[in-house]
């Protein structure tokens, strides 16, 4: 089973931290499409006989695109792909776009998950990311969703800001928690070069939070998550109970995927593919850029891919894909992190315990095959 991937890169404006591939503006919406619908006929092919089990729409803003054109994507899939075991139809979106009329629209044309990027519910905190939303408003659009007949709704959280730790931080955790979503995605903010925050930083008006603040709103979204019935089940990915995100746990899994759109990935098994970051290039023609991948780099990116969920690498399945030769070796790199407890290692399965799960990029840089 594939997952299928739209990437609408436009956005209204551009938030502080953000370096996701996007532009502003929405004009060029009908010529981009046109493009993506182009991509679907030549790759048609590209994932063999595998069924869509999953499809996404990302971005961008895809919630900024007529529902008429997201119907025409997924209706060209559906005539080129066997479309008929789909479990899953995301799209990210945000709170202001989320009218109850564009809902009940998204809902007739099959969109079936919603992925709410509402940040925080500090209006503060959202200004100094300058989201273009509200706390009211994040609210009103899930309470409209609802309304609108979702039941599958996921909120996008990011944590790590500075100045915006302690109360500021349990409150939007507490009001995300009375909305009752089924999926919670909690991000620790990354300041990143090229963006708002990356050059306020390199002026040195604004610096990233130290690591025990880190760890402990890290620990706090863990335990007020947990404890309210949510599965801590990636570093950065909770949900309830049946209800975690099945389109990016094929990415974790290895399962094939074709991304479409500018600087969407793909992924067929054996090679990976991207697209050109650039919507002029993209609507141009210009084909993916292709990887074949070596032994070392699937097992690298199987080592980083499981040990960020919670059931880790199971021993078994990485020495029957890898042979035993590398499964030791990783064995004994692991060791020097299990007497801080940062790795367990029991019934031949290796985790990192969800607690420790912030820091799990550096214990995986230790374990790569060079
Ligand atoms: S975070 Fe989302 S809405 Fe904000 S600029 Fe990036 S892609 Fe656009």
């Amino acid at each position: 089973m594939a997952g299928l991937y739209l990437h609408i890169p436009f956005c209204k404006r551009i938030c502080a931290y953000c370096d996701f591939f996007k532009e502003v503006g929405t004009a060029r919406m009908p010529v981009l499409t046109d493009a993506m619908h182009r991509e679907l006929e030549h790759r048609r092919e590209y994932l063999g006989e595998e069924p869509i089990r999953t499809r996404y729409f990302g971005g961008g803003t895809p919630s900024l695109c007529p529902p008429e054109l997201l119907d025409g994507l997924l209706e060209h899939a559906a005539r080129i792909f066997d479309c008929s075991h789909v479990e899953e139809t995301t799209l990210e979106a945000n709170p202001d776009d989320l009218s109850p009329a564009y809902l009940d629209a998204l809902r007739r044309i099959g969109i079936d998950r919603l992925s709410i990027g509402i940040q925080s519910f500090d209006d503060d905190c959202l200004r100094l990311m300058n989201r273009r939303h509200n706390a009211t408003q994040a609210l009103q659009a899930v309470r409209d969703a609802r309304n609108a007949g979702f039941e599958n709704i996921s909120v996008d959280l990011i944590f790590g800001i500075p100045g915006f730790g302690g109360d500021s931080l349990r409150r939007t955790l507490d009001r995300t928690l009375e909305l009752g979503a089924e999926h919670i995605s909690a991000y620790h903010l990354t300041i990143e070069p090229g963006t708002a925050f990356g050059r306020r930083a390199e002026r040195g008006t604004f610096d990233p939070v130290d690591e025990e603040v880190s760890e402990a709103e890290f620990a706090l979204v863990h335990e007020t998550l947990t404890r309210a019935g949510f599965e801590h089940y990636e570093v950065s990915n909770f949900a309830r109970p049946g209800c975690r995100a099945r389109h990016n746990a094929a990415y974790w899994n290895g399962s094939k995927y074709l991304g479409i759109g500018p600087a969407a990935h793909s992924f067929d098994g054996r090679e990976r593919h991207w697209n050109v970051a650039s919507v002029e290039r993209y609507i141009n023609g210009e084909p993916p850029e292709t990887e074949t991948l070596s032994d070392r780099d699937r097992f690298n990116e199987y080592v980083m891919t499981r040990l960020r969920t919670a059931e880790g690498i199971d021993l078994r399945d990485a020495e029957a894909r890898f042979g035993s030769e590398r499964t030791d070796r990783l064995k004994k790199l692991a060791s020097a992190w299990l007497q801080s407890g940062t790795v367990t290692f029991s019934d031949r399965h290796l985790n990192i315990p969800a607690p420790k799960m912030l820091l799990s990029d550096a214990v995986i840089e230790t374990l790569f095959e060079t």
